[in-house]
């Protein structure tokens, strides 16, 4: 049996070029390794798995290299790459904060700091989750913080900017990492399935995208997990089966029948959903979205912010045809009061049922309105 390396780990990006989702700040690294201006102390804001230990150890690797190549990027020959590599640099030091946030584990790292490395130019500290240090170990690095050894650059990172001291982030160059778009990556599912020798529909790989919401660590390791239950081949439906999502062609039928205003179908449906063991709250929010989806299908300038594949992009575009935008919105109202109210209905089963008759009746009320 091969040893399976999860795809996390073995298509963690080893350049700035190839960190996905976040150009802006892998670029302004880059010039300021190039003209020399870098900071010594960093901070990394943003939501898990978009990249920020990555962009870190990246950023220690290219600082350390003796042969950068010209469009700064490490070049994984020389000698502090090759140690890099294979994990074995005293260059780089990462403290989780999460289960080390004492004084002690501070002042370990706080004696480090002295030390000038043996082989390149800097030691990059990370701290991870920093907002989890203690206030006594805070206080305690707070004085290194402020004047480093020339040798040592700290990079800080949080998903909680927020619970950070005002005395940290005065000193720090702070960049705060987005969430990555689903469409950048559900590319690079595209890519490492290229590189896994697996065939993959890429409306499949945009619902893994989608589910990840935006932590490309969240969607690789569902990836791995369709893998181990597909094979090598990623279907639409594998992957709606395996996340438990429902089917985007349930909400395309909702509105069909409601443009037909065809009350039993529609109940029909939402039967047929309830016996899947989907919640109907779940339901009524999916529901609502595909509303949006649609109203923003209808303008060129807004289209793009659709987050779907090719495939059921076209099926929007086409519906969204169909569809006024009095009706969408009128729906759109009706539904948001069935989710403010769903929490507290008794028979939540109803609740869903009359919103879905409401939903059918809003065409002819309309038509009423204006004739
Ligand atoms: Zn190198």
């Amino acid at each position: 049996m091969s040893d399976f390396v999860v795809s996390a780990r073995k298509y963690r990006p080893q350049t700035f070029d190839t960190v996905v989702g976040q150009k802006a700040i892998t670029n302004t690294l880059k010039n300021a390794i190039k003209n020399q201006h870098l900071a010594q102390a960093f901070l990394f804001c943003g939501s898990r798995g978009v990249g920020k230990t990555t962009t870190a150890r990246i950023l220690a690797k290219t600082i350390n290299c003796f042969n950068r190549t010209e469009v700064v990027e490490a070049c994984d020959q020389c000698e502090s790459c090759k140690s890099f590599n294979e994990g074995a640099s005293l260059n780089v030091y990462e403290l989780d904060a999460a289960s080390n946030n004492s004084v002690d584990d501070i002042r370990g790292l706080i004696d480090q700091v002295r030390i000038a490395p043996q082989l390149g130019t800097h030691k990059v500290y990370i701290i991870d989750e920093v907002h989890m240090l203690s206030t006594a170990a805070f206080n305690a690095f707070l004085k290194t913080l402020e004047e480093p050894p020339a040798h040592a650059i700290f990079i800080l990172a949080t998903t909680e900017k927020h619970k950070i001291l005002p005395t940290i982030l005065s000193r720090c160059q702070i960049f705060d990492f987005q969430r990555i778009k689903v469409k950048d990556i559900a590319d690079h599912l595209a890519h490492v399935a290229t590189q896994e020798a697996i065939s993959a529909d890429p409306d499949a790989l945009h619902l893994i995208a989608q589910k990840a919401d935006g932590a490309l660590r969240d969607a690789l390791s569902i990836f791995d997990q369709i893998v181990s239950f597909c094979g090598t081949t990623i279907t639409h439906k594998a992957v709606l089966e395996n996340l438990n999502v429902l089917d985007h062609d349930y909400y395309f039928k909702v509105v069909e029948n409601a443009l037909n205003e065809d009350i039993p179908a529609c109940l029909l449906l939402f039967n047929d959903v309830m016996e899947k063991g989907f919640d109907g709250h779940h339901f009524l929010v999916g529901l609502a979205e595909h509303f949006r989806n649609l109203l923003i299908c209808k303008d060129p300038r807004t289209a793009n912010l659709l987050e779907v594949g090719e495939t059921t992009e076209k099926l929007f575009v086409e519906q969204a045809k169909k569809v006024d935008g009095a009706f969408a919105l009128r729906c759109l109202g009706v539904l948001s009061k069935a989710d403010v109210d769903y929490k507290s209905a008794k028979n939540q089963r109803l609740l869903v049922e009359l919103t879905l008759m409401q939903i059918c009746s809003v065409k002819s009320e309309l038509e009423k309105k204006n004739p």
